[in-house]
């Protein structure tokens, strides 16, 4: 069986995460969305927050997905999940420094997980979780981004729901 993992903080669930779950989960017999709790990233949601989030908006992709929390190095957790295949978006220029050192680390800690780069619909492309917080923060509309209910969640969570 193979067996993916999709890692990310989902602070909170983009329409992009969305879209790369729902290429990811095509390709493998198992997509486990890992959600970590990274407390130096200082999330807006709690992790029991963003794991609901997640299992909600995920809810009507098809294929095997779980949604697993998180709390260990990535390759850890990774090979406890039996996985073959970490999955990541790669959006433009952007990430791929980033998401290049990592995957070039990962390979040096566990080389029989491959590291896999999707890409999410060009319309998707330039959303982040960061932005998204920091528009609705200044009261824009996050409602291109993410969705209906997620917007709902974040103005709640910041008192204007
Ligand atoms: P992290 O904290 O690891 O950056 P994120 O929750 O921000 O986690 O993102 C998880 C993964 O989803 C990363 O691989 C990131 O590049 C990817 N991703 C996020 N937004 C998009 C998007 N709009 N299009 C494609 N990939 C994306």
């Amino acid at each position: 069986m193979k067996i993916a993992v999709y890692p990310g903080t989902f602070d909170p669930i983009t329409l992009g995460h969305l879209d790369i779950i729902r290429r990811g989960a095509h390709l493998v017999d198992k997509l486990v969305v890992g959600v970590t709790t990274n407390p130096s990233k200082e999330p807006m949601f709690s992790v029991a927050e963003r794991m609901a989030m997640v299992r909600r908006e995920m809810a009507d992709i098809d294929g095997n997905i779980e949604v697993v929390e998180f709390d260990s190095l990535l390759m850890n957790f990774a090979e406890a999940q039996g996985a073959s295949a970490i999955l990541r978006g790669l959006r433009a220029v952007a990430d791929f420094e980033y998401e290049f050192q990592m995957a070039g680390m990962n390979q040096q800690l566990n080389d029989a997980i491959e590291t896999v780069f999707l890409m999410a619909d060009v319309s998707l492309q330039p959303i982040a979780s960061k932005l998204v917080k920091e528009i609705a923060r200044y009261g824009g509309s996050i409602e291109k981004f993410v969705t209906p209910t997620v917007a709902e969640d974040v103005r709640r969570h910041l008192g204007r729901g």
